[in-house]
């Protein structure tokens, strides 16, 4: 096995053992990303050489020095005797949304070009505090708003590591992708609509959206903020137990997070698969696009491998104990993504109203005769397309005079989707369900520049994950497979609010009952390009 292939429960054993520096750690650590990961992506893109179009380029960052002091500290710790905590010595990016005391914190914008938070935001600082090496600003679409990285302003935007010519996904891209080619076993990202779920699966990791509140927000720019949530992407179910035990918990700095005490969510993994109920639902076997003129809805398949993918992974759970029950109801599961399309957007577009160059950020070096010429050019200038995109929309459908037909319409319809859940999860009810297992995306991941440009298209690929955020409850996805191209194919599980212990007991069982399948032992082709690391 090589070093790089250590998971972080692994790392963290050894070092808080003495078996292993923490700074050894990281110098192996930042030599795989230097091998790997090629030219970062950079405000004003570079031409790249033939080399770099196997690499990854999945950090804007690499915070070294930080990670230096703290592995330095971790060490001292463990020779004092003290406790370096529960993610000691374990190398750990974070997407470029989270704020970092004196790291630049770009959100992949231009407007946010030349940011130096001066507070840390409460997830990295818990991690920093359980001990965790922090080694970089990994990239993402523009303050998240993408499924495929490729709206950053800062490029190249990451390659999927499984065949660079394929998109990571969005928009914790970065994230997935520096997990996937070994460059860290952690990455922080986040979810508003999918975008810790979809990218993990089209690169073949972990990934895991909580419940609303259950992680805080603090120090997270926003985007929409009754649907984000921050969680952990890893290479398996046990890893992103750990990182969500350091990360869950109330915060008196966001109101939103919640008194329900977090789970023991290592200890859900000793449990095993027996006694589960987990359902399948016909409305997750397909892709609805409603007709925005007459209401209808028509469908199209999802990729054949896909859904073969979920009925496989159905048959090996059901080997190992779970009650499969099939023909679960979703009927609002299809209004997803309007829904998505018009709460995100509103919500958006009343987050960014604070980039406007007088507080902080970027800030237009033309000469203006007024604050509004100075609002408006900094704003032209410093945002792109999908920014721009998403405050025309959120204006439009919240405006006095529409928000009764789109933005109040939508908000019904978002009960409605988390009654299905409801539902569905009811112990008295029909169903009775622990958790929903449903494919992750409908295709896996598509050629770079294939979809980008298309907003539509672009988002319907989020479209088994959105109604999750919508409900505000917890999913995992966790690969499942290749394709016939050799593309990372994935599952999700759903979970009831509060339940991840339940969402990764199962993802967990499900790694233990396909342990031996061929397809787990298969490595990213960016690694070929890698050194090896005995
Ligand atoms: N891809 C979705 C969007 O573009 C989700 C983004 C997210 O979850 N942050 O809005």
């Amino acid at each position: 096995m090589k070093f790089y292939e250590l998971s972080a429960r692994e790392i963290a054993q050894k070092v808080r053992s003495g078996e292993l520096k923490a700074s050894e750690v990281l110098e192996k650590t930042l030599s795989h990303i230097r091998a790997v990961d090629g030219q970062p992506g950079v405000l004003d893109s570079v031409s790249l050489s033939q080399a770099e179009e196997n690499k990854v380029h999945a950090f804007i960052e690499v915070t070294e020095s930080l990670a230096r002091q703290q592995a330095e500290e971790v060490d001292r710790k463990v020779s004092a005797g003290e406790d370096p905590g529960l993610l000691a010595g374990v190398p750990i990016s974070i997407k470029d949304i989270f704020c970092i005391e004196g790291v630049r914190t770009t959100a992949a914008s231009r407007i946010l070009s030349n940011f130096y938070p001066p507070y840390t935001a409460t997830t990295v600082a818990k991690l920093q505090a359980a001990g965790a090496l922090i080694v970089g600003k990994v990239n993402l679409d523009e303050f998240t708003f993408g499924s495929s990285n490729e709206s950053s302003a800062f490029q190249p935007c990451p390659y999927n590591p499984w065949d660079p010519s394929c998109a990571v996904g969005g928009s914790s891209g970065g994230s997935a992708a520096s997990v996937a080619a070994y460059e860290v076993p952690l990455s922080l990202g986040t979810d508003t609509g999918g975008s810790i779920r979809q990218p993990s699966a089209f690169c073949g990791v972990v990934g895991l959206k909580p419940t609303y509140g259950r992680v805080s927000r603090y120090g997270l720019i926003a985007f929409g903020s009754s649907l984000d949530c921050p969680g952990p992407i890893a290479h398996n179910a046990g890893d992103a137990a750990l990182m969500l035990q350091v990360i869950a918990g109330l915060d008196p700095r966001d109101a939103t997070t919640t008194l329900v005490e977090p789970s023991n969510y290592l200890g859900a993994l000793e449990q095993d698969l027996r006694g589960l109920r987990i359902g399948l639902s016909p409305d997750y076997a397909h892709i609805a696009y409603p007709d925005l003129e007459t209401g209808e809805v028509s469908y199209e398949p999802l990729q054949a491998e896909v859904n073969q993918a979920t009925l496989d992974a159905a048959e090996a759970l059901a080997k190992a104990g779970v009650e499969i029950v099939e023909g679960i109801p979703m009927p609002n599961s299809r209004f997803g993504i309007p829904t998505y399309f018009v709460i995100s957007r509103v919500e958006a577009a009343s987050n960014l109203h604070r980039f406007d160059g007088v507080k902080y950020g970027y800030h237009t070096d033309k000469p203006v005769k007024d604050l509004n010429e100075l609002y408006r050019l900094t704003r032209a200038e410093g945002f792109g397309n999908q920014p721009k995109l998403r405050i025309l929309m959120g204006m439009y459908v919240s405006a006095s005079q529409h928000s009764a037909h789109y933005y109040h319409k939508a908000l019904k319809v978002r009960g409605m989707i988390r009654n299905d859940f409801v539902q569905a999860f009811d112990k008295n009810g029909k169903y009775a369900l622990d958790l929903l297992m449903t494919p992750s995306t409908p295709t896996t991941a598509f050629k770079r520049k294939a979809v980008f440009g298309n907003t539509v298209l672009m988002q319907y690929s989020d479209q088994m994950n959105v109604c999750a955020n919508h409900a505000g409850i917890p999913a995992v996805t966790t690969p499942a497979g290749f394709d016939a191209k050799g593309l990372p194919l994935g599952i999700q599980f759903i979970a009831p609010e509060y339940r991840e212990d339940l969402a990764l007991r199962a993802a967990h069982g499900y790694e233990q009952a396909t342990a031996g399948a061929a397809w787990r032992s298969r490595r990213p082709v960016v690694l070929g390009q890698g050194k090896e690391q005995a």
